[in-house]
């Protein structure tokens, strides 16, 4: 069986959640704030904030920045679900943009219709989606344009560049999740990074029941804190997070060689881009896609299709009463295929999955 994902797991993890288990420090402390400072200086940013999700870092990002009741977060139609529930949570609604064909990322232009459309909109929320950074020349100068705050979910990005510049580095705040099947893993985890000292430390009270001193809540906050044991995964992680980058790289580079099928679409790459590959994913046109996943289940396989609909359609926003057509995004869902190109599968596998793929 060739996984989709393999989170990487080595001695060096195991012995840093053994040394925390012997400390008897195994909720949030020392380790926590070691891990913040590292990965935020490994992005390129002032202050982290770690937590429990990167759902729960986008709620605490948003909510940090002031979002609220009664204000309109522009974002994508075509992401993860919780990229829209973080921006539900606070009570705050949504306006979705649509994405760009060749990236699957939020489109400039569609982004700056939905600014026009509601000038009152206080955000924009960007994705950047399967591991390759958004287009951050447009949507930065969108949000400078328009007076919005720019949070970039960067879930599926940890080490991806925009003109050698990190994912999470562009916006007033960023988010990352921990997940096991992300770039790097806490088990399950997040951060939120900003420079912005006052977001930095609204975030800190959203986190931790809105308590600075002990026993005084200045805010009803939340219990959203991570634990040593989860960073002390952490911090090996990163350290590993470059390595495991580059066999994504690898492996995507082997599938590009490799796939000769003029029915698949090959992931494209902006030239400002550097793509991590949290997923390789191809479109499948044609309408080919249910017999190639048969073809995968028959050869042991895995797959995913991420997504199989756009967020305003999804049965949970159903009384949101949401615009629901979105062109590009809703051609996009039928023919996306995401296959195996996480740091645990060998060139011999990539080859494998090419060569089921090219007999279709
Ligand atoms: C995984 C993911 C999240 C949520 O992260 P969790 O840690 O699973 O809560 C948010 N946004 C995107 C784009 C994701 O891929």
């Amino acid at each position: 069986m060739i996984t989709i994902a393999k989170p990487q797991i080595g001695q060096e993890e195991k012995d840093a959640v053994m040394e925390v288990m012997g400390s008897g420090m195994i909720a949030s402390g020392g380790v926590v704030s070691e891990f913040e400072k590292e990965f935020a200086s490994y992005i390129g940013m002032q202050h982290g904030i770690a937590c429990t999700s990167g759902t729960t870092a986008l709620e605490i990002a948003l909510r940090a920045l002031g979002i609220g009741a009664g204000d309109k977060v522009v974002t994508t139609a075509y992401s993860f679900i919780a990229s829209t529930n973080g921006i539900v949570y606070t009570g705050a609604t949504p306006v979705f943009a649509d994405i760009d064909e060749k990236t699957f990322n939020i489109d400039p232009e569609s982004a700056e219709e939905c600014l026009k459309q509601n000038p009152d909109a206080k955000a924009l929320l960007i994705v950047h989606l399967f591991g390759q950074p958004c287009n951050m020349d447009k949507l930065c100068a969108l949000a400078k344009k328009y007076n919005v705050k720019l949070i970039e979910d960067c879930a599926q990005a940890h080490g991806a560049l925009w003109n050698d510049k990190k994912a999470g580095s562009f916006g007033d705040v960023s988010t990352f999740s921990f997940y096991p099947t992300k770039n790097m893993t806490t088990g399950e985890g997040g951060i939120v990074l900003t420079n912005d000292e006052a977001v930095a430390e609204k975030a800190r009270l959203i986190e931790n029941h809105g308590m600075k001193i002990r026993y005084t809540h200045d805010i009803i906050g939340h219990n959203y804190r991570m634990t040593n044991i989860a960073a002390a995964i952490g911090r090996e992680q990163l350290k590993k997070l470059d390595g495991f980058n580059d066999l994504r790289r690898r492996n995507a580079a082997c599938y590009n060689g490799e796939i000769q099928n003029k029915a698949m679409i090959v992931p494209y790459v902006d030239e400002h881009a550097k793509h991590v590959y949290h997923q390789y994913t191809i479109r499948v046109t044609e309408g080919k896609r249910d017999q190639l996943i048969k073809t995968f289940e028959e050869n042991g396989i895995g797959y995913g299709i991420f997504y199989p609909f756009s967020i305003p359609e999804q049965p949970c926003y159903k009384e949101m009463n949401f615009k629901t057509a979105y062109p590009v995004t809703d051609r996009v869902k039928k023919e996306v295929l995401s296959i195996p190109v996480h740091p645990g599968i060998t060139e011999d596998e990539v080859k494998t999955v090419a060569r089921v793929i090219n007999s279709l």
